[in-house]
């Protein structure tokens, strides 16, 4: 299916490196003012991408729904997939993680802090924060963060980053 058929009056989001799924999505909506209904509708999708956004996989997105998806957000169904925890690795869906230090560097959720086995970041070498280190409330979807700041106390993801604990790898 050509991505190029993208409805004109939508607007395009660049995804990011490592970027999970709820976040491109949540972005994808915000800047189109959708709700996951609309997007839904739009895509011919229903109520799937409200399960993406929670990280609800199971069952898995089928290829022919990453290509209807593919054709709205103009974002190739291989780079959506890119976007999805591997087909054999568990995922948390909750807490919702954070490495704020790539947040700094890169503001969006990524996939890899999801997945089970996951401790902490590899790049950082730095724990991954599951909760605000100031307030202790819990994050939000990530299709949900909009500031970029914790939604009790507004504390900025970037400040966050000093309150995580160096990993040592044996
Ligand atoms: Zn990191
Ligand atoms: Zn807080």
């Amino acid at each position: 299916m050509e991505v190029e058929n993208i409805k004109p009056w939508l607007f395009r989001v660049q995804p990011y490196q490592g970027e999970s799924l709820s976040h491109f999505l949540g972005r994808f909506r915000q800047a189109n003012d959708l709700t996951p209904t609309g997007l839904g509708k739009a895509a011919g999708l229903g109520g799937a991408i409200a399960r993406w956004e929670k990280f609800r996989f199971n069952p898995p997105p089928s290829r022919q729904q990453l290509e209807a998806l593919a054709t709205v957000v103009g974002v190739e169904a291989d780079r959506l997939t890119q976007m999805l925890p591997p087909a054999e690795v568990g995922m948390k869906l909750e807490p919702i993680r954070l490495c704020a230090a790539c947040y700094t560097e890169s503001p969006c959720h990524k996939i890899e802090w999801q997945l089970k086995l996951k401790q902490g970041c590899d790049r950082h070498q730095l724990s991954l924060l599951s909760e605000c280190p100031n307030c202790g409330a819990r994050f939000k979807l990530p299709a949900l963060w909009v500031d970029g700041w914790c939604q009790r106390c507004f504390l900025t993801f970037a400040e966050m980053a000093e309150f995580q604990k160096a990993i040592t790898n044996e």
